[in-house]
């Protein structure tokens, strides 16, 4: 298959490399990142596009990805699918799709969960908004790029189970945290804690897979110094996605409310942008009760 990729930063360089490895002609474009191995480079993202039955974007915000599409739609040929990876909001998820739907040309919103780690290995979990046919068409990418795809629905589906998947990533990860510094409080080994939890009802991804603490489960990025992993601030990002959509359809979040401000006092206040998200556990390690 013929296709263009637009945004070869952490994630899409490896997606796309990827699609190269599984035999795909691939022509990419990035404002700054590099072009992995195998990827052709165009000199403008219409260009990427042109003559693709794929496009394939992966942009850090809707905003950059409504302003790829306006010049990516007119290039692309009838029939094409225009696929958008990045977590972006519903609206310009919609916004894109009803553009493309207009020229002629398929669109899913297809944001990820799984990391770089998981974009890397290509076992990502694809959730999809679209079409059934142009789900169809990119199928095949989806099982190379990642082990799962889920067509959620219509246009917009996709992102919306990615910000509700992720809202409570958010909260289960300040829950965890939190429950971690009250038991440190009350004299409880962490690995005990650990223990228990992860054997009974409290247990989450974030206790079990991505433990916070420190030497406690398996491997995280808390061994690692709170490198990350997943970024505070794109956990913010996410965050604020979901109470920018729950505010649209008026629905009530208080937890991802609670949980969009504190990672907004902690990125922006306390010194955690650029640490990974679960290093919410050194924070409240040293607070006091509010
Ligand atoms: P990144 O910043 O590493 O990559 C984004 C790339 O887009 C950059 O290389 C940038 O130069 C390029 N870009 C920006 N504007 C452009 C334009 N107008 N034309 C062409 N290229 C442009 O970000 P990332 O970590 O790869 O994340 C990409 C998306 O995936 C985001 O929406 C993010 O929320 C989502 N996501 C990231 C992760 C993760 O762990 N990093 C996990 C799941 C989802």
């Amino acid at each position: 298959m013929k296709i263009g990729f637009i945004g070869l930063g952490n994630m899409g360089a490896p997606m796309a490399a990827n699609l190269v490895q599984a035999g795909h002609e691939v022509v990419g474009f990035d404002l700054a990142a590099p072009c992995p191995a195998g990827v052709t480079k165009a000199a403008t993202a219409g260009e990427a596009a042109t003559g693709a039955e794929v496009v394939i974007t992966m942009l850090p915000n809707g905003a950059i990805l409504r302003a790829v599409a306006a010049e990516v739609i007119p290039a692309m040929v009838p029939g094409a699918v225009l696929c958008d990876c990045s977590t972006v909001d519903v609206e310009s998820a919609r916004a894109v799709a009803e553009q493309a739907a207009k020229a002629g040309l398929g669109a899913l919103d297809a944001p990820v969960s799984g990391g770089v780690g998981g974009a890397t290995a290509g076992t990502l979990t694809f959730m999809v908004g679209g079409t059934a046919e142009a789900f169809a068409t990119v199928e095949p990418l989806f099982a190379i790029m990642g082990q799962k795809a889920v067509h959620c629905g219509a246009p917009g589906a996709g992102q919306a189970a990615k910000i509700c998947n992720n809202m409570i990533l958010g909260v289960t990860m300040i829950a965890t945290c939190e429950a971690f510094a009250l038991a440190d409080k009350l004299g409880l080994d962490r690995a005990k804690m650990f223990d228990v939890v992860s054997t009974s009802s409290g247990y989450s991804w974030t206790m079990n897979a991505y433990c916070p603490a420190p030497g406690v489960g398996p491997k995280s990025p808390a061994d690692n110094g709170y490198k990350p992993g997943f970024a505070a601030e794109l956990m913010l990002k996410d965050l604020r996605l979901s109470q920018q959509a729950a505010e649209a359809v008026d629905a009530d979040t208080p937890m991802g409310q609670q949980a969009a401000a504190l990672y907004a006092r902690f990125v922006e206040e306390e010194g955690g942008k650029g640490m990974d998200f679960s290093a919410m556990l050194p924070r409240f390690e040293n607070r006091s009760r509010e």
